[in-house]
């Protein structure tokens, strides 16, 4: 987790105004990595609670017009963000609980597939991966994603 005052020197090498809410909200991104707006907003509000969220809104957008945060939005799913930026990896994401997780880019560097059309300039690849995680094809998979959470303190409930 970077420190306070490396998420205050982030902001303002992207030229973003250093204020509470948006140091809240990078924060939470790094400390949640594919959180959903929802998701971000419950955390930033557990120390800025008078947030809207619009507000979270407006500063995931500018951070990720700035480079600050990636957004992901498999389809069918909302829209996530995560800290780690510019190094093009990929997302493993479980059909069955919907769980998301890191895949390292295997080329190393966009576009990741060959055979593109040759007039056609390419500058990315959308690779995901789809399946299911290791703990949905285990005996006793959660059988929906109310009861999916793959956080510790969840794990015992059947
Ligand atoms: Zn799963
Ligand atoms: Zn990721
Ligand atoms: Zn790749």
């Amino acid at each position: 987790m970077p420190s306070i005052d490396e998420l205050t020197t982030a902001l303002r090498s992207a030229d973003l105004r250093v204020t509470q809410p948006r140091v809240a909200v990078l924060e939470a991104v790094y400390g949640n990595p594919h959180a959903d707006t929802d998701q971000v907003l419950t955390q930033v509000r557990t120390e800025l609670p008078t947030v809207s969220k619009q507000a979270v809104y407006d500063i995931l957008a500018a951070f990720t017009t700035a480079g600050l945060v990636r957004r992901i939005q498999p389809a069918g799913t909302f829209a996530r963000y995560e800290a780690r930026v510019g190094d093009n990896h990929h997302h493993a994401v479980c059909r069955t609980c919907g769980s998301i997780s890191d895949v390292d880019c295997a080329t190393g560097a966009a576009p990741c597939l060959d055979g593109p059309p040759r007039d056609f300039t390419v500058d990315e690849a959308e690779v995901i991966y789809w399946g299911t995680c290791a703990q949905c094809s285990a005996p006793n998979p959660p059988t929906s994603p109310e009861d999916s959470s793959h956080s510790p303190n969840r794990k015992d409930l059947k």
